[in-house]
């Protein structure tokens, strides 16, 4: 493997268009820093504005990006990179090679953003994370952001069998049992919640539509009484369902305290 190659493999730049040229010191910003040059070009086999075949499509000059890498050391690292620009004489457009390593008119690599992420899941202020990934709060603020909307659920579906459970989990101030919700279907997770507390429950599931709601038939649970008159809140046409499970245990557990009762009252007989 080259050096320039073991480079690449350093910065985890994977794309096989862009090549490493050069490594150099550099002042950038007023700040000492590593600088990868490199060159971007694709070789495109129709024009992606008018699909016009790849021997109407004419190099035309290249355009530099300083795109922001993880540290290297102790400094900030840039790719330097030098993306090759493109002219269709079919349909007249310009256009330049592009990269996944970034998303389109932004700046800073998607590793980074990664490290952002890995950071967020520390418990740390975000002027401690901006410093450690080179980048301004704004962008740690932006990053979440995008997370957030990723992850956040569809609110106008809900499975038709879901099932409720509680387990007990870290203690917060939403005390120390967290509330699981898994689709009776397919037997996948549909989501965890911190709290289990009737008011929280029904606040998360009004955020869905009624349309979505009104399609959720069945609810299994436990014999939990506030699940009970959460169902009516929120699910205006689901039944109630108490699982097996839980009633078999419910039975055991009333066996079993009659059997310690008789036990108890057996042991003072024979003792008088
Ligand atoms: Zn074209």
């Amino acid at each position: 493997m080259s050096d320039l190659h073991s480079i690449k493999s350093l910065f985890s730049i994977k794309d096989e268009n862009i090549k490493i040229t050069e490594i150099r010191e550099a002042v950038y910003k007023n700040r000492k820093v590593t600088l990868a040059e490199s060159t971007l070009t694709r070789v495109f086999r129709r024009c992606p504005c008018c699909k016009a075949t790849a021997d109407q499509l004419v190099k035309n000059g290249k355009k530099v990006s300083m795109i922001l890498l993880n540290r290297s050391g102790n400094k900030r690292a840039y790719l330097r990179l030098k993306k090759q620009r493109y002219h269709c004489r079919a349909c007249g457009k310009y256009f330049t090679a592009r990269t996944a390593m970034v998303n389109p008119s932004c700046f800073i690599s998607k590793q980074v953003h990664y490290q952002i992420l890995e950071e967020l899941s520390e418990r740390q202020a975000m002027t401690t994370i901006a410093k450690h990934c080179d980048v301004s709060s704004t962008t740690i603020q932006r990053t979440l952001r995008a997370l957030s909307a990723a992850a956040r659920p569809r609110l106008d579906h809900l499975p038709t069998c879901l099932l409720f459970d509680e387990f007990r989990s870290l203690s917060t101030w939403h005390g120390s049992f967290s509330f699981s919700c898994m689709d009776g279907e397919t037997g996948r997770l549909f989501d965890i919640l911190p709290s289990r507390k009737k008011q929280d429950l029904v606040a998360y599931f009004m955020r869905f539509d009624l349309k979505a709601r009104q399609k959720v038939r069945f609810i299994v649970t436990d014999m939990n009484a506030p699940y009970f008159s959460l169902v009516k809140e929120c699910f205006p046409n689901a039944e109630v369902i108490v699982d097996r499970f839980h009633i078999v245990q419910h039975v055991n557990k009333f066996f079993d305290a009659v059997r310690k009762r008789v036990h108890e009252a057996l042991r003072s007989k024979r003792s008088n």
